[in-house]
């Protein structure tokens, strides 16, 4: 084992700040055995926050149409071969009672950047779900709206928003997206979205095109730095109608040693084991459970369109219902140990601190 890394590795499990470039070391430099050694450190941090529960989010792709074009998403507005769609309020609001009825209690609207989608019309559908299951919590997922919008969202109940960062380096950044979007302007959305009161998510990609290590300790250094509430990590999956399209999948390892990485720099952060993680890998979310994740994230969409809300190529569970779905998390839960429960599944603070103590 490299000394250097090893080194580091105590630190960071013992709740210590490391700078930038020494997470580029540990990041490059840990073996086989260090590894395994921050997996079970990290599941330690998870079990004594959130025990052996689950948090499961019910996820609802309101729709399909995106004004921007990053060169990764099978959804960008200059693939003329998706098949776009937008579900109707009562669609939406249709989803969110069966998930309710199931056992859900945090309900995602994701989709993309669409103006049809307007503040009005989202309000209105936010304090409906909020009207009829008090009891859960409204997440939004739907790309850069801006202050004015991001507040107007959350004075109608939202409370939390999921905003990737894709990669804390502005030079990946333009290699990611066209020159229309802005790095700055990502980053700026996120200090605006924790302003104003919401529990912010953020996160990246792993093995995106032109990604490097450095790239990477970057993305540990600023979910160090801003602590966001959340950090939804996947690997990157190419999508044969975009520009990536011959790019490798990033791997299922990767995805999972910066999962373990993740809930030692941030122990509380709610860490989702992607469903991307499930398309690289029949057991992906499993493993990310089993590596510090905490939160699943099922699919509520209507089984009509969820084929068309395909971002990258093969996503799984696109053919069943919800319940399916819900059952079958269920029982792969089980088979490692852990319980999918009932709850909104809010960030736990008590009992949590940087160094693993109560
Ligand atoms: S990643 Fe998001 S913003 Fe970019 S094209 Fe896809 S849906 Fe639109």
């Amino acid at each position: 084992m490299n000394t250097d890394s090893a080194l580091l590795a105590k630190r960071l499990i013992d709740g210590e700040k490391l700078k930038e470039s020494e997470y580029l070391l540990l990041l490059s430099a840990s073996d086989a055995e260090l590894k395994e050694q921050l997996r079970q450190a990290a599941v330690k941090q998870r079990r004594r926050i959130y025990g052996n529960e689950v948090f499961v989010r019910g996820l609802i792709e309101i729709g399909n149409h995106c004004k921007n074009d990053c060169y990764y998403c099978g959804i960008r507005k200059s693939n003329k071969n998706a098949d776009r769609y937008r579900l109707t309020p009562d669609e939406i609001l249709f989803c969110a009672d069966e998930g309710y009825r199931l056992g859900f209690r945090t309900f995602v609207l994701q989709g993309g950047e669409d103006a049809a989608f307007s503040d009005a019309l989202l309000a209105g559908l936010i304090s409906e779900i909020k009207l009829r299951h008090p009891d859960c919590a409204v997440t939004l997922s739907l790309g850069e709206r801006g202050e004015e919008s991001f507040r107007a969202l959350y004075a109608a109940g939202a409370d939390r928003y999921l905003l990737r960062h894709e990669t804390a380096s502005p030079d990946h950044y333009k290699k990611l997206h066209p020159p229309a979007l802005s790095f700055a302007n990502r980053m700026e959305s996120l200090r605006i979205l924790r302003k104003i009161g919401y529990a912010v998510g953020a996160g990246f990609m792993v093995g995106s095109p032109f990604q490097t290590k450095a790239d990477l300790a970057k993305d540990l250094f600023f979910i160090q730095e801003f602590r966001p509430d959340m950090c939804g990590i996947g690997p990157f999956i190419p999508h044969k109608d975009t520009p990536f399209a011959d790019f490798p999948a990033g791997a299922l390892e990767d995805t999972c040693f910066l999962l373990s990485l993740i809930r030692l720099i941030v122990p509380e952060i709610l860490l989702p084991a992607t469903t991307a993680l499930g398309t690289v890998h029949p057991t992906g979310r499993e493993q990310g459970i089993l590596s510090g994740a905490n939160v699943v994230m099922p699919n509520l969409s209507p089984v009509s369109v969820r084929k068309k809300y395909s971002l990258y190529d093969n996503k799984i569970c696109t053919g069943e219902e919800s319940a399916e779905c819900r059952d079958c998390l269920n029982q792969r839960m089980q088979a490692i140990g852990y319980k999918i429960v009932t709850d909104r599944g809010d960030k736990r603070t008590k009992g949590a601190n940087n160094n693993g103590n109560l």
